[in-house]
C-alpha cells in the first residue's frame, strides 16, 4: 500500500479548509508549534502559541465576558448554540475532513464526530429552557424552600487528540447555555481543528449579534499552558479529558485551590461474551469496538472475556475479521482502520505486544503496514490471546490491541472484569436475562457505562458520559451533566409573620 501516492496533498487541503472557514493565516503559518498529519506524517502547519501572560489575559477577558453573559436569559443563550448547530451543519464536510487529516480518523468517523457536535447543540438548545431546580417541602409554616442554579464562571476545557472537536462541543454547548464563558486548551497534536471550531463558533456569534467579547477563547500551546489555566483562580471549573497520567497532575492542582473538576481519563474497557450470546452480533460489536478509530478511543474495547463453550467458535471468526480488515488512508472511504497518531503511539503498541508475549500471550497482527512514507504509522490491529489477565492487559495502551481471555465462571469473570484501575465502559453479550441484569446491577460492572448486546464504544450524547475509579469520576454531555457547570443555591423564603427556627431551636431575645 502506498499511502503517499494515493494521498491528496494534506498540507494544501488543510490550508484550503482553514481559509474557507475563515481562520487567519497568521494563526497557523510561521508560528512555533508544528502540527502533523498522521495520514502522511507531514507537517501541515506551524501555529502561533500563547505565552503564560497572554493566556492569563485571555482568561481575564473570559471572566469579564462571563459577568455580562450570565445576565442574558438562558433561552437567549440557547439561541447562540442553535446558531452554532446550524453553522456546524453547514461546515460538517469541511470540519470532518480536517479531523481526518489532523487526527487520522477514517472519513465516516471524522464526519460522525461533527455530527456529535451538532447533536449536543440540539440537546443544549432544549436544555436552555430547562435549567430548573426543585421546590422542597419545608418544616416551617409560611416558608418556601427551593433550589436555584446560577452560572459558575469561566470553564476551562482541556482536550485529548482523539476527539479533537466533539469534547470541546460537549463542554462548550453546555457551559454557554449555563451562562459561563469558556477557555479551551486543545491537544497540541490537533490544534488546527480547534482553530476551525472556534472560527465556526465565531460565525454563529456574528449572526447572534451582541456577545460579550472574550466569551470563548482558545489557548494554543502545550501542557504548560494547560497548567497556567489549571492554576488560575479565575477558572472555577476545569473539564479535562486525556490520560490518567494527566488527571493525576491536574486533579490535585485543582483540589489545592478548591476548584471543581470534571475528569475524563483513560479507559481499559472490557466485554464479556456469554454462552447464550448472539455471536454474529458480538463479532460485529467487538470488531468495531476494538479496531475502530485504530484503537484510539477512550471507550475502545481492550479486554474480551469469552466463555469456554463459545471460545472456539467466536475467536477464529474474530481472527479472520482481523486478518481481512482494511488498514489504510483514512481519507479513502475504503479504509476501516487509519493510522496511529504518531511514532510514540506505535512504539507503545510494540512494547505492549512484546510484554504480552513474554507473559504467555499469542499475538495475531500488530505489525506495521508499509505506508510508503517513514513518518506515518499504520498498523494491523492486534488480537492477543492471553492465558490470564496480567501484565500489559491491566493498563490502557492507546492502540488497537485486543486481549482475549477464556472464562468458565460468571461470578469470577465479573470480578476479573472489575479488577483494573480504569472504570469507563463495559459490555456484556448474552440472551440470559439473569446475566444481563446482574451485569447492570450494583454487584456487576463497576464502570460509568455498562451496555448489553452493544459494544463499549460509540456513546450517544443523550446519556451522561464518563467513568469511575482512574477514569476520574467526571460526567459530561447529556442527562443532568449540566449541573456540574452551574452553582446551586438553596433558598428559603419566609412569608409568615413569625421567625420559627429549624429543628425547634429557640433563641428568644428581649
Ligand atoms: P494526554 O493526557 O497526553 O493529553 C490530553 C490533554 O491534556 C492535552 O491537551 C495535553 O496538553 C493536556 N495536558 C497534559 N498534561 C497536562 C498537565 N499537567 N496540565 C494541564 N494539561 C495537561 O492524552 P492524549 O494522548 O491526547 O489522549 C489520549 C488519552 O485520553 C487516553 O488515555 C484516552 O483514554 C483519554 N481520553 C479519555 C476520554 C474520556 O472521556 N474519558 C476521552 C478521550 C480520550
Amino acid at each position: 500500500m502506498n499511502i503517499a501516492a494515493k494521498a491528496v496533498n494534506v498540507v494544501e487541503e488543510a490550508a484550503a479548509i482553514l481559509s474557507k472557514l475563515g481562520v487567519a493565516e497568521q494563526l497557523y503559518k510561521g508560528g512555533d508549534m508544528p502540527s502533523y498529519s498522521p495520514v502522511t506524517g507531514q507537517e501541515i502547519a506551524r501555529l502561533k502559541t500563547v505565552s503564560a501572560a497572554e493566556a492569563a489575559a485571555k482568561i481575564e477577558a473570559a471572566d469579564k465576558a462571563f459577568r455580562a453573559w450570565r445576565n442574558v436569559p438562558a433561552p437567549k443563550r440557547g439561541e447562540l448554540i442553535r446558531l452554532l448547530g446550524e453553522e456546524l451543519r453547514a461546515a460538517k464536510a469541511d470540519l470532518g475532513r480536517l479531523v481526518s487529516i489532523e487526527a487520522g480518523k477514517i472519513t465516516s468517523e471524522g464526519l460522525g464526530e461533527v455530527q456529535e457536535m451538532i447533536d449536543i447543540c440540539d440537546f443544549a438548545v432544549g436544555l436552555s429552557r430547562q435549567l430548573y431546580g426543585l421546590t422542597i417541602a419545608t418544616e416551617r409554616p409560611g416558608h418556601r424552600m427551593m433550589e436555584t442554579w446560577h452560572p459558575l464562571g469561566v470553564v476551562g476545557i482541556i482536550t485529548a487528540f482523539n476527539f479533537p472537536v466533539a469534547v470541546w462541543s460537549w463542554n462548550t454547548a453546555l457551559a454557554l447555555v449555563c451562562g459561563n464563558a469558556v477557555v479551551w486548551k486543545p491537544s497540541e497534536k490537533t490544534p488546527l481543528t480547534a482553530l476551525a471550531s472556534q472560527a465556526i463558533l465565531e460565525r454563529a456569534i456574528a449572526r447572534f449579534g451582541e456577545v460579550p467579547e472574550g466569551l470563548s477563547q482558545v489557548l494554543i500551546g502545550d501542557r504548560a499552558i494547560g497548567e497556567v489555566m489549571v492554576d488560575n483562580p479565575k477558572v472555577p471549573l476545569v473539564s479535562a479529558t486525556g490520560s490518567t497520567r494527566m488527571g493525576r497532575e491536574v486533579g490535585p492542582r485543582l483540589a489545592k485551590r478548591f476548584a471543581r473538576s470534571i475528569l475524563e481519563l483513560g479507559g481499559n474497557n472490557a466485554g464479556i461474551v456469554c454462552p447464550s450470546a448472539d455471536l454474529d452480533m458480538a463479532l460485529r460489536a467487538v470488531a468495531f469496538g476494538a479496531m475502530g478509530t485504530a484503537g484510539q478511543r477512550c471507550t475502545t474495547l481492550r479486554r474480551l472475556f469469552v466463555h469456554e463453550s463459545v471460545y472456539d467458535t467466536l475467536v477464529p471468526r474474530l481472527k479472520k475479521a482481523y486478518a481481512s480488515v482494511s488498514v489504510g488512508n483514512p481519507l479513502e472511504t475504503s479504509a476501516l482502520v487509519g493510522p496511529l497518531i504518531d511514532k510514540p503511539a506505535f512504539d507503545n503498541m510494540q512494547k505492549a505486544l512484546t510484554e504480552a508475549k513474554a507473559q504467555g500471550g499469542t499475538v495475531t497482527g500488530g505489525e506495521r503496514v508499509e505506508a510508503g512514507q517513514a513518518t506515518a504509522y499504520y498498523v494491523k490491529p492486534a488480537l492477543v490471546e492471553m492465558p490470564k489477565q496480567q501484565g500489559p492487559v491491566v493498563e490502557e495502551t492507546f492502540a488497537p490491541i485486543l486481549y482475549v481471555m477464556k472464562y468458565t465462571d460468571f461470578d469470577a469473570v465479573i470480578a476479573e472484569h472489575n479488577a483494573v484501575g480504569a472504570g469507563l465502559s463495559s459490555s456484556i453479550f448474552t440472551l440470559d436475562m439473569r446475566e444481563a441484569e446482574t451485569f447492570l446491577s450494583s454487584e456487576g460492572s463497576d464502570c460509568g457505562i455498562a451496555n448489553v448486546n452493544i459494544g463499549t464504544s460509540g456513546a450517544e450524547i443523550g446519556g451522561a458520559f464518563g467513568g469511575e475509579k482512574e477514569t476520574g469520576g467526571g460526567r459530561e454531555s447529556g442527562s443532568d451533566a449540566w449541573k456540574a457547570y452551574m452553582r446551586r443555591a438553596t433558598n428559603t423564603v419566609n412569608y409568615s409573620k413569625a421567625l420559627p427556627l429549624a429543628q425547634g431551636v429557640s433563641f428568644d431575645i428581649e
